[in-house]
């Protein structure tokens, strides 16, 4: 099937508005993107038709809702390509899911002495879960750098892996610079040295098709509001082994098996486990609706698309005087920048009144920022439904706010 920008467009109702009296040019996509038609009508369908609390039920309704929620997870399974549906966990998003990680394996797995190696591109979610579990074992968290050009300093890797290193938790794109990074070498080394990997798909997932058991990573995480879903609900996936092996995390209904309380309480199978309290019914069908979107589109030719889109967005931001741009010249999805010294809320605000939403901050990477010697970037997201039309708008008020500030 061939790709259709304006095919796509067309299934996100949001995309019509206006903003400021301009049409909306929505370059916030990394942040959160926006939901088709097929995600919104999934959860409203659910909501009109078939919903009840899940698990609990004898009735007609809830043994559907759950039949369907257990769908969406075979469904996540073969999304990523795990082996199992059983190695898959439904969390909030990529921030739970580290955390869960954070509190249940690396709770019972680590000990005073021992590392984890992260890099400095991450996001604050794979940096503060470790940083206070290190804290509370007597742990040492140790940091890949980052290269001047945004990608990682690989040939620093080996001085930080060693037999005291249990985990090497890293993001597979960076939401600031966009780097793919090279995961593949990086889980090789880790299991070489018996450490186990965390791979934060947050920004990957929505770009190209992630292969689990080709990766051989150990646990890989990801939103879905990120990948046109809904917010509310994300995706963990833990190799089967090591999800057996882990201790629950919250405690509440539907993670027991039974509960005394004389003789204690025994747990769930994984990965019920880990799912305490009632879940994000509605969310875990929209993100079932989601992955169906865009697999129907084709990840590849997603990928393809973005990936032409980007080259040419590189291309036209050099006509802007002053502007630096980070990161490698490869790279997926976001686009960070600074125009002369201008603030990065300046630019953001400028950028508004055009009808152009981008991001403006730290990007939850203060680490990145302390590298790049910068209080804030703005980030234009480029996804699946933006033109190159909404291209040339950024690029022309970037120029025309050049001029207005100097
Ligand atoms: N990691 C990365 C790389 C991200 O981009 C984000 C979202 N900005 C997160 C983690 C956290 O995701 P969430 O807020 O959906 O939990």
């Amino acid at each position: 099937m061939s790709f259709s920008v304006e095919k796509v467009r067309a299934d996100f109702p949001v995309l019509a508005r206006e903003v400021n009296g301009q049409p909306l040019a929505y370059l916030d996509s990394a942040a959160s993107a926006q939901k088709p038609n097929a995600v919104i009508d999934a959860e409203a369908d659910l909501y009109r038709h078939g919903y009840a609390a899940v698990h609990r039920g004898i009735h007609t309704l809830s043994a559907e809702a759950t039949q369907r929620m257990e769908n969406v997870r075979a469904q996540a399974a073969k999304f990523l390509n795990a082996r199992l549906p059983e190695e898959i966990v439904f969390v909030r998003g990529t921030t739970e899911g580290i955390n869960l990680v954070a509190n249940s394996w690396g709770k019972s797995q680590l000990r005073a002495g021992d590392n984890l190696v992260i890099s400095t591109m991450e996001h604050h979610a794979n940096i503060v879960p470790w940083q206070m579990l290190c804290e509370r074992a007597g742990a040492e968290l140790r940091v890949l750098p980052v290269n001047q050009d945004g990608t990682l300093k690989m040939e620093a890797l080996p001085g930080l892996l060693d037999e005291q290193t249990r985990l090497v938790a890293i993001t597979h794109v960076s939401n600031v610079l966009g780097t793919e990074n090279p995961i593949q070498e990086i889980i090789s080394a880790a299991h070489a040295v018996g450490a186990k990997v965390l791979i934060d798909g947050a920004q990957a997932v929505m770009h190209h098709a992630v292969d689990v058991q080709a990766l051989d990573c150990d646990f890989y995480v990801f939103s879905g509001h990120k990948l046109y879903g809904p917010t509310g609900i994300g995706i963990l996936y833990v190799k089967e082994a090591i999800l057996q092996a882990m201790p629950p995390w919250e405690g509440g209904g539907s993670m027991i098996a039974q509960v005394s309380l004389t003789e204690g309480t025994t747990y769930a199978a994984a990965p019920w486990r880990f799912e305490a309290g009632t879940p994000n019914t509605a969310g875990i069908i929209g993100l079932g609706a989601a992955m169906s979107y865009v697999q129907a589109i084709g990840l590849e030719e997603i990928g393809d698309y973005e990936r032409s889109l980007m080259r040419y967005a590189l291309e036209q931001l050099k006509n802007v005087p002053d502007l630096t741009v980070y990161g490698p010249d490869s790279r997926l999805g976001v686009i960070a920048f600074n125009l002369g010294k201008h603030h990065a809320y300046d630019v953001g605000s400028f950028l508004d009144n055009y009808g152009i939403a981008v991001r403006t901050g730290h990007h939850c990477a203060m680490p990145l920022m302390h590298f790049y010697g910068v209080p804030a970037m703005c980030r234009a997201s480029l996804a699946m439904y933006n033109t190159e039309e909404e291209v040339d708008r950024l690029v022309a008020g970037l120029i025309r706010i050049h001029r207005l500030l100097g």
